[in-house]
């Protein structure tokens, strides 16, 4: 069982400005933890699953 802490709960791809809320948090080899909403970690999880060594996702709590 990976614990992820993260600094920032704001997807990583959208605009900072738009502060859209991350469900779904991926660690990199680098260490790097990083955040993405619904929309972009649905994009990117196929990516993310290859190259993260660690995954949370929290999707099942976005209420449309
Ligand atoms: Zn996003």
């Amino acid at each position: 069982m990976h614990v992820i802490s993260v600094d920032a709960d704001e997807c990583d791809a959208c605009p900072s400005e738009a502060h859209v809320k991350a469900y779904l948090y991926a660690r990199m080899p680098s260490g790097n933890t990083v955040s993405y909403c619904a929309h972009h970690g649905t994009e990117y999880l196929e990516q993310l699953t290859r190259q993260a060594s660690a995954i949370i996702d929290l999707r099942h709590q976005v209420h449309a």
